[in-house]
């Protein structure tokens, strides 16, 4: 094999170990970077007024929820995801947007 030959392949090899310690770099920064991007629930939306979603969950009635735990917060409920502490978080209800850790809304449930 000439010298060359072998640096084609070295050079090769660089470029695709390069392209794939990018790609690794890129992957977690850029996830964690959509979920601080997305836009909050307003509580104007159609959506948040059909579920009753408040970003304070104490100015809720009690009366008015079906389950009256006053302790009823998108922070307990099973459908919230991201992590524990955030202030905002995304829900499976509302899908690409964040919910506050303080709201609620009608489909609170929860966590098993
Ligand atoms: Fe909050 Fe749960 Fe309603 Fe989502 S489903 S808005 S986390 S109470």
């Amino acid at each position: 094999m000439s010298t060359s030959s072998s640096n084609k392949i070295a050079r090769r090899q660089f470029i695709q170990l390069s392209a794939v310690a990018a790609a690794g770099c890129m992957m977690r920064p850029g996830q964690e970077a959509m979920a601080q991007d997305m836009p909050k629930v307003e509580e104007s939306e159609a959506m948040a007024q059909a579920m009753k979603y408040v970003h304070d969950a104490s100015s809720v009635d009690a009366s008015a929820r079906a389950n009256p735990a006053t302790d009823q917060t998108c922070a307990n409920c099973a459908l919230v995801q991201g992590a524990d502490g955030e202030a905002w978080r995304p829900c499976q209800i509302f899908p690409g947007k964040l919910v506050n850790s303080a709201g609620w809304c009608s489909v609170w449930a929860p966590k098993a």
